[in-house]
């Protein structure tokens, strides 16, 4: 664990290898390809939505000892974010115009926009939640050389770190729409309000806080608008110890584990699978 203070420190070494790391082209005569760059030009484009970053890159970038990469095996999600910062860092300015394929956020962004837009200029991103912006998410690919764990081995320490296992399939649940971050108005001034939703189970909003509101001294009710709400894909899908991971005479050991996004609608029961998170 390290202080919050050396989060900035962090994310600059992110954005210095999304921006850096390059690999060799197939062919010799071409100039490296700045592999990262490329990806976050497709996220630009919309032709991408999930962003892979492979842990052996990370390794040949920073060194296989390097602070980094221990740092993201161990705390895994915070750095799922820093990445995220760091791609939206890099990602150039949203433009402020509305074309057909348009979703109803992108709606909502402008009108907000261009209501902010007549006082002074304001960063979005302190305005909206950034998971709300964005249109793709960070996974990282284990190191080459990890060999896929057994559910048995799996322990308590491992919360938090990143876990590479292997299982077979049992179980998948239906795929459903899992909210990331709700959107409400105010019923009395108009104003919107987001909330990100980080657990399963979360507090609804129920004033609004707008300056108008507060200032008046009564504050209108919210409601949730489920079309302005980003929403995910969510899967839930149940593995099972493979016979050769089981000591005789144990029973085998399943777990749940829950997919979101582009992982969702990848594996289905009887398939032996490689997960890691
Ligand atoms: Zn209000």
């Amino acid at each position: 664990m390290f202080a919050t203070a050396n989060y900035a420190e962090e994310r600059g070494k992110c954005e210095q290898m999304l921006q850096k790391f390059s690999v060799l082209s197939m062919n010799p005569e071409d100039p490296p390809q700045k592999k990262y760059l490329e990806m976050i030009a497709e996220v630009n484009a919309q032709q991408r939505t999930s962003f892979p970053i492979s842990l052996d890159d990370v390794s040949s970038f920073f060194g296989e000892s390097s602070e980094l990469l221990s740092n993201i095996l161990c705390n895994t999600r915070r750095y799922v974010e820093l990445f995220s910062e760091a791609i939206d860092n890099l990602l150039p300015a949203r433009s402020n115009r509305i074309s057909d394929d348009d979703d109803v956020i992108d709606v909502l962004v402008s009108q907000r926009i261009q209501q902010v837009a007549a006082g002074e200029q304001v960063d979005l991103k302190t305005i909206f939640p950034r998971e709300l912006l964005r249109r793709f998410s960070v996974t990282f690919t284990p190191l080459s050389h990890m060999k896929p764990h057994a559910i048995r081995e799996i322990r308590a320490s491992s919360v938090g770190a990143t876990v590479f296992l292997r299982g077979i399939v049992t179980r998948t649940t239906d795929v459903r729409p899992q909210m990331v971050v709700a959107t409400y108005s105010c019923e009395r001034c108009g104003f919107e309000t987001y909330q990100e939703v980080i657990s399963r189970t979360f507090r609804m909003i129920d004033n609004c806080q707008s300056e108008r509101c507060t200032s008046d001294k009564t504050p209108g009710r919210l409601t949730l608008q489920t079309r302005g709400s980003k929403f995910i894909p969510f899967q839930e899908i149940h593995i099972q110890e493979l016979s050769n991971q089981v000591p005789i005479g144990h029973i085998p050991r399943s777990m749940a584990i829950h997919a979101f996004g582009e992982q969702t609608r990848v594996a289905n029961p009887g398939d032996i699978i490689h997960v890691s998170g």
